[in-house]
Order: structure tokens, then sequence, then C-alpha cells
């Protein structure tokens, strides 16, 4: 008997979806921040390169935050200038926490940046020490200067469903924050469920929330977690209201502190399956980001989390040989 083919989704295209989606890969900043062991800056480097090789357009790089919080990315200074050739065919934000950040970042030739703002004040006071207020009268001047000089600014709201604090985040809440985050000048904002908590009628509720003040759905991508697997419902739920920018990690790379279990960001490799069986073009070739997952379990020690990669990998792994 001969192998079985490689495996693809069957093409089936749902009405009402876009045509393409922007695939926002977080993994070497969102995916690795939380990782204990300090990932050498050449593996982060080669992990970026085999994104962009694998067809993703927009990688998110590293994090200019100071280093004593977050030492896993306390090489971004020597990560950045690694992997800045890339640019401008693939995108490469950065995370800024401030002033200081975005100084380091641009003088790097950083031209896309982001900031990390919360929906929530008990977030915003665990993450940055801060109210809500406070932390976005610290990311104006940020985004103001970013702008000056000629970068493209996202806005991150994080615990834009729950809060583990907090419980059930209302819509109007978050409308509150990304209103904030639009008026200070962010080109796009990245709706956070940090925890995981959403469900596709919450989703479709808060989009439509936003719509309403003045945020449609071009101006937004989706962030979410699979804690609870409703990752790509909720995915699926902001396709139809016409969202085109959803973010995830290589590999399902990446927990979030606040949830303790294992699974945390929405997995590329089964986004792309799910949007590829929709007929949703992406650019992304899942066989060679599967082999990039593989590989960069391999350097962490622990298989990836995600299931598409997960009944993928007998075969990428061949590739890889
Ligand atoms: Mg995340």
């Amino acid at each position: 008997m001969t192998e079985p083919a490689h495996p693809l989704p069957m093409r089936v295209p749902l009405a009402g979806l876009p045509a393409r989606v922007r695939v926002h890969e977080v993994g070497p900043r969102d995916g690795l921040q939380n990782e204990p062991a300090v990932v050498p800056v050449e593996v982060k480097a080669e992990f970026v390169r085999r994104l962009a090789a694998a067809g993703l357009t927009t990688v998110e790089a590293t994090s200019f935050v100071h280093p004593r919080w977050v030492p896993q990315l306390a090489d971004a200074e020597e990560l950045y200038p690694r992997v800045r050739d890339l640019a401008p065919d693939v995108r490469l934000p950065v995370l800024v926490p401030n002033e200081r950040g975005l100084d380091r970042a641009l003088a790097l030739g950083a031209r896309e940046v982001a900031v990390f703002a919360s929906a929530t004040e008990s977030f915003a006071r665990a993450n940055l020490n801060r109210t809500v207020a406070e932390a976005l009268a610290m990311f104006e001047p940020v985004v103001a200067r970013a702008r000056e000089a000629g970068a493209r600014v996202r806005g991150y709201l994080s615990m834009c469903f729950g809060d583990p604090w907090e419980g059930p985040v209302s819509p109007a809440q978050v409308v509150d924050v990304c209103r904030a985050l639009d008026a200070m000048g962010c080109d796009e904002l990245s709706l956070g469920d940090t925890i995981g908590v959403a469900t596709p009628g919450h989703v479709t509720a808060l989009l439509t929330a936003l719509a309403e003040a003045g945020l449609p759905a071009d101006r937004l991508a989706v962030h979410f977690h699979d804690t609870y697997g409703q990752a790509l419902s909720n995915t699926l739920a902001a396709l139809q209201h016409g969202v085109t920018t959803v973010d995830a990690s290589a590999g399902g790379l990446g927990g979030c502190p606040y949830a303790k279990s294992a699974t945390g960001n929405l997995a590329t490799e089964d986004l792309v399956w799910m949007l590829h069986g929709l007929g949703i073009d992406t650019g992304v070739d899942l066989g060679r980001l599967t082999a990039t997952s593989v590989w960069m379990a391999e350097r962490l020690g622990r298989p990836s989390p995600s299931r598409t990669v997960r009944a993928l990998a007998h075969d990428a792994s061949h590739k890889e040989q």
C-alpha cells in the first residue's frame, strides 16, 4: 500500500465570510514571553524567519518592555536587527510599553508598534500597576510620537470578555476603552479574550456594540485564547461580523499567567486549517508552518498543544529531515 496523501481540509466555502484573512502571528512575542527557560536569540530569529517563510505576512517579533519584567524578551535589541530585513514584505510589529520602549524600537528602525491596554481595572492594576485611565494617559504620548515617526500603531486590549477578578466584562466597558485608544490614534485595535471565556454570542454582541460606537470591523482584530475550547467558534463569529485580522500563535505557544491551564493562545495551524477549509485565503503554507512549530517544540522540549500540529506532525517531521 502507498502512504496516504498529506491531509488538507476540504475546501467548502460558507456564505458571508471574507475572501482573505490576515493572520497576525504572535508566537515569537506572546507565545514565548512566559517561557521559563530563556530561548537563545538565534533560535528566536530563526523562528521569525521560518514563520515568514511559511507565508505569514505579520509576525510580532518581540517586546521592548523593561528586561526586568519579561526576562525572556530582554534580547529585543539583539533580535530585531537579526530579522528586520524581512520588512517591508513582512510586517514586524513590536510591543512598546512606554516612551522608553518606543525610543528603543524606533532607534532600531521598527515601523510598527503595539501598546497593551486593559479593559478592566483589576488587570490594569495587576499588569501595569495603574488604573485604566492612568495606563491610557501613559500610552497617549507613545501613540502620538509613534505616529509622528510614521509608525503604524496597534492597540491591544486585554480582558475584553471576562476578567479573573471581576467576572464578565460588559461590551459597554470595552467600548469606552476602545474609543479612548481610537481617539489617541491607534490604527488597529486587537480585542483580547485573555482568559478564554468568550462564546460566540458574546463576540457578536461586542462587535455590534463597537460598530454602533463608530468602530467598524475593518479597524479591529480578534485575539482569542483556547482555554475553554472556544477560540475557533469565536473566530467564526468574528468573521461573520466582517473581521479580517485574526491573532494566533504558531503551535499554540503561550498561555496566560492568570488562567492556570495548559492551553492559551489560539494555534495558528488550527486557525489556518479552518480558514482554508472555508476557502479563505491566508497565504500560509500549512505544511511549512507545522514543520516550524514541530521544530520550535523540539527546542522547548515539549510537544505543541495544537490539535492540527499533532495531527500533521508526522508529515511535518518527514519534511524537516
Ligand atoms: Mg495571547
